[in-house]
């Protein structure tokens, strides 16, 4: 029989998305992941003042994994704190009784007993799934940090996943006819984790549904040569951020876009998806 996880409670979603300082160089910020039961840990502990058998009970957990909780939680605020790191919170292994939506449009957090329609403060339909009280387990939480979307999975731990439409090596120049698509993860320090081949669709890619299949793969950003607004329009849709005007040998493109070095070629920042906070003097 498997052992049977202590369920973490978590009450609500916070506010926010993160925190990220300011009055320091920009291109010096990391950042790092508080998950959804750290973020209560510290919300009963610190900002309730229960004592930790208290706060313990609350979340349906031992005294002493709150105790692990809430000191990993500590510890992660206290590296944004004096690193200067962007907060991210998102993702974790918890479960909560509601359905929690973040509205695109205007930002607020919306719980709802059943699955919800619209936003219950500005009506938009843009929600944002946060969590689903049916799949509590493996929450992965999909964040945008300057403008590139990122998974924190349920262990803190933040990816990006970037495909590469290849042909020997090379970034091919039409995504829709490529060999292959090269998969690489990257972790929150910038190394490559893991990499992988998916053979491309047989025929015109234009016309299947590889931007689906990429999707359900976690994938976020493409590091693509020329694209069409076709092509480029029906990616977006699937939530992937394309980088055109890429070229030459994949391991170096990729090491490029680690570094900060490659920005799109052909898009103007008002294409982005509006509802996306970001600072574009960063990556213009
Ligand atoms: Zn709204
Ligand atoms: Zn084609
Ligand atoms: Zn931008």
């Amino acid at each position: 029989m498997p052992r049977i996880r202590q369920k973490r409670r978590v009450l609500l979603p916070p506010k926010m998305e993160g925190f990220k300082p300011f009055g320091m160089s920009r291109c010096k910020v990391g950042q790092i992941a508080l998950t959804y039961e750290e973020y209560e840990a510290i919300r009963l502990s610190d900002y309730q003042g229960l004592t930790q058998a208290e706060a313990a009970e609350q979340m349906g957990v031992s005294r002493p994994t709150f105790t692990r909780i809430y000191e990993h939680a500590r510890k992660v605020v206290a590296s944004a704190l004096i690193e200067g790191k962007t907060l991210l919170i998102g993702g974790g292994d918890f479960e909560s009784d509601t359905y929690w939506y973040r509205c695109c449009a205007c930002k607020q957090v919306n719980t709802s007993d059943e699955p919800a329609p619209y936003c219950q403060s500005c009506r938009s339909k843009d929600l944002k799934l946060l969590h689903d009280p049916s799949n509590d387990t493996n929450v992965s939480t999909l964040l945008c940090y300057h403008d590139l979307r990122i998974y924190v999975t349920n262990k803190g731990e933040m990816i990006m996943k970037i495909a590469i439409p290849t042909r020997a090596n090379v970034v091919d120049d039409h995504f829709g006819h490529c060999e292959y698509y090269t998969l690489v993860s990257v972790d929150e320090n910038n190394n490559i984790i893991a990499q992988e081949n998916l053979q491309a669709p047989q025929g015109c890619g234009c016309k299947s549904n590889i931007a689906g299949v990429l999707q359900e793969m976690g994938v976020t950003v493409m590091l693509a040569g020329n694209m069409g607004q076709g092509a480029l329009n029906k990616l977006s849709s699937h939530n992937i951020k394309v980088f055109r005007g890429c070229s030459g040998e994949v391991k170096q493109v990729v090491s490029d876009f680690i570094a900060g070095k490659i920005t799109d070629s052909g898009m103007g920042c008002n294409a982005h998806h509006g509802a996306h906070d970001h600072q574009c003097s960063h990556h213009e």
